[in-house]
């Protein structure tokens, strides 16, 4: 009996273990919530309009006169240091352009390391399937939209920064699976949850004859 006891509390110990690293992300969210910020209803959601493709945030719709300064996993990265091509400072106060439509979820000083940070949720089609996406937009320098904001693709929401100084100026830009607006810790050997921003975008680029995004804006 004694021996079925154990094995039983084994099994769920070892549920709850499972559960907390798949919450991770969450019960490590700053306990400080935005007053402003609310996570969208699921009818909200169901209303949002649909990302029909996804360009690069920095450069050229597909990347150009930019360089990834580091990628996604390398050294644990989360997602991309996007840069102008030009090195150190050159970028700083470029535009950064939503990927795709979306809603603003968030958009404050990030903290210490962070600066300030935009996160934009967007819908997307695929495979008949409605799923979510969220790109993510550090070390700022100046915020060009609210949280609750409707954007469109190829629209500037932000300005290249330097984190308050503390780099040179590049985009740290992170795509995500979950919908809850985490600034997040930026390097993490565990990339459950995020993805690959460079193999996303190039895998959702869409049909070139729908691109009337960013020339539309301009
Ligand atoms: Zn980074």
């Amino acid at each position: 009996m004694k021996k079925i006891m154990s094995i039983v509390a084994g099994f769920a110990f070892a549920f709850l273990a499972t559960v907390a690293i798949r919450l991770w992300p969450e019960l490590t969210r700053p306990k400080h919530v935005d007053p402003a910020f609310r996570l969208p209803s699921p009818l909200e959601l169901a209303l949002f309009p649909t990302a029909a493709r996804f360009d690069f945030p920095l450069g050229s719709e597909n990347g150009a006169m930019t360089y990834n300064a580091q990628p996604f996993t390398k050294n644990h990265h989360l997602g991309d240091d996007l840069n102008g091509i030009g090195g150190e400072d050159s970028d700083l106060g470029d535009p950064i352009y939503a990927i795709a439509d979306g809603r603003v979820l968030l958009a404050r000083d990030g903290g210490p390391g962070w600066g300030n940070v935009v996160i934009v949720l967007h819908a997307y089609i695929e495979n008949g399937e409605r799923k979510y996406v969220q790109s993510y937009y550090g070390h700022v320098e100046a915020m060009l939209v609210h949280a609750g904001e409707d954007v469109r693709r190829g629209q500037q929401i932000a300005e290249v920064g330097t984190g308050g100084g503390h780099y040179f100026a590049h985009l740290h830009f992170e795509m995500r699976e979950f919908i809850t607006p985490f600034i997040g810790p930026g390097y993490r050997a565990d990339t459950r949850g995020w993805l690959d921003p460079t193999a996303f975008i190039k895998a959702h680029r869409g049909a070139p004859e729908d691109d009337v995004g960013r020339a539309r804006m301009r």
